[in-house]
């Protein structure tokens, strides 16, 4: 039986930075049930929000740890990956939320500033937010080019020796004296650690633990920078005020949520910004049950928030795309080891918001399986 040291089940985000990192402690297999870079799972497209800005200090503090290790990833690979463009957060009124994430930005020792209505219009004259809209202005925030990047660390990840192998699900987990022993549609491997990263499909692959994952279709459209009417409004008309580097990412939070809409400026189109919601959706009943249509209903409420809060934009999306989420009930992700088998570690439970710490789950997971002790927020038991 062919064996390696590690096995990395996925090769989304996760499980390609998981095998990048882990490719420096001995032999790694990725096992990808589709073929590499493919658009059916969580980490494909063109763009992600990278932000440090949380309300709650842990996910700050371990986004600002995730940043210089996408610039290293960008001096090892050649590949850009981080587009600084400045970020807000939309609070509609004075807010505790608003507080408690400067808060978590100062002890992270990451810049923020609170902006009032009328600071947000001068600074970036695109927005129309109502009367008593606080903002919290984050200059570290970028676009990151989603499949890109995942593309990046499967080069670092085979150029430090992992083997990819694609087309190759894996059917079966089986404990072994020696480690564990991987059943796919080829062979059976064996291996002294494993790590699951296997996003939507998480749940089935660790079905023993009964994981509390729901797994959702989501949406996203692109919108025009330029509005089909005579409208004067040169300050919302200049498409230029759109790009990376002029208009910030935003989202905006309802009461003490984030189910508001979001959005990225051009960057995957150079007239088109792309808006979503990040609330929730009919669960599916498996991941492979999802139909990659848009719901129109769902499609006509982004554009109409995202109208609202950009006026300058088009009311006629020029393109959309479907991806999956895979929520836990508290939004905070699974990182931990299984708990019969320590040399057996689950990542994932990505909620909507995994990708930003890209290659730090790599460092996670290298943790994990050096026996630290999985940072409780994230624990696998949590749920009960
Ligand atoms: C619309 C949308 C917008 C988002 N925006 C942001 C954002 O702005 N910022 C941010 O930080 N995050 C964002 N996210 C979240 C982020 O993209 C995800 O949390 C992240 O990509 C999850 O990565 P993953 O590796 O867990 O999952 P995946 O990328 O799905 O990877 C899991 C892989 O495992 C493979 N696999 C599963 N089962 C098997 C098996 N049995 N055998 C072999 N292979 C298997 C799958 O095929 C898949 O390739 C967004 C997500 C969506 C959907």
């Amino acid at each position: 039986m062919t064996t390696f040291d590690t096995i990395v089940i996925g090769a989304g985000v996760i499980g390609a930075a998981a095998a990048r990192r882990l490719a420096l402690d001995g032999s790694v297999l990725v096992l990808e049930q589709h073929e590499l870079l493919h658009e059916r799972g969580s980490s494909h497209g063109g763009s992600r929000i990278f932000r440090h800005a949380y309300v709650d200090e842990l996910h700050t503090r371990l986004a600002v740890r995730a940043d210089p290790l996408w610039g290293e990833l960008e001096a090892e690979t050649g590949e850009r990956l981080l587009f600084r463009t400045g970020g807000v957060d939309l609070f509609a009124q004075e807010d505790e939320d608003a507080g408690a994430m400067l808060a978590s930005l100062a002890a992270a020792g990451s810049p923020g500033e609170r902006l009032s209505r009328a600071d947000l219009a001068a600074r970036f004259p695109i927005f129309d937010v109502p009367d008593g809209t606080h903002a919290v202005y984050h200059p570290a925030s970028a676009v990151l080019p989603a499949t890109r990047a995942v593309a990046a660390l499967l080069r670092s990840a085979a150029a430090r020796g992992a083997e990819l192998r694609e087309r190759e699900p894996v059917l079966e987990v089986l404990p072994s004296p020696s480690g564990v022993e991987v059943r796919t549609s080829r062979k059976t491997y064996a291996a002294g650690r494993l790590v699951i990263a296997a996003g939507a499909w998480l749940g089935r692959l660790a079905a023993d633990l009964r994981l509390p994952l729901v797994v959702e279709q989501q949406q996203v459209v692109y919108l025009p920078t330029k509005r089909n009417t005579d409208r004067q409004d040169a300050d919302r008309q200049d498409a230029g005020a759109y790009l990376v580097g002029r208009m910030p990412v935003f989202i905006e939070r309802r009461a003490n949520q984030i189910d508001g809409i979001y959005g990225l400026p051009a960057f995957e189109y150079p007239h088109a910004v792309k808006v979503a919601h990040h609330d929730r959706t009919t669960p599916l009943k498996s991941a492979d049950e999802r139909d990659f249509a848009l719901d129109q209903a769902r499609a006509a409420d982004t554009v109409a928030a995202a109208t609202r809060l950009l006026p300058g934009l088009g009311d006629t999306p020029i393109a959309s795309t479907t991806c999956l989420y895979t929520r836990t009930p508290d939004e905070a992700f699974i990182l931990d080891r299984h708990p019969l088998h320590a040399n057996v570690v689950l990542l994932g439970g990505g909620s909507g918001h995994a990708f930003k710490f890209g290659p730090l789950f790599g460092e996670l997971a290298a943790d994990l399986l050096a026996g630290a002790p999985a940072i409780r927020e994230f624990r696998a038991d949590r749920f009960g």
